[in-house]
């Protein structure tokens, strides 16, 4: 299981500084998470604004 960030990512950048693992990075329009790095911590679910990144 990983995090995914929908298209409603507004490109704050606030989910990157916050994944203690360094999984978030800027994608096409909108952050990615990279499946194989996420922990399932949620401190990005936390740190987004517009509740972009939901568990899958
Ligand atoms: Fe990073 Fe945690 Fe979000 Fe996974 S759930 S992308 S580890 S902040
Ligand atoms: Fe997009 Fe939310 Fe991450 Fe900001 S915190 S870059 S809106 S997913």
């Amino acid at each position: 299981m990983a995090y995914k960030i929908s298209d409603a990512c507004i490109e704050c950048g606030a989910c990157e500084a916050a994944c203690p693992v360094g999984a978030i990075s800027e994608g096409e329009g909108k952050y990615v998470v990279d499946a194989g790095k996420c922990i399932d911590c949620g401190s990005c679910a936390s740190e987004c604004p517009v509740g972009a990144p939901n568990e899958e």
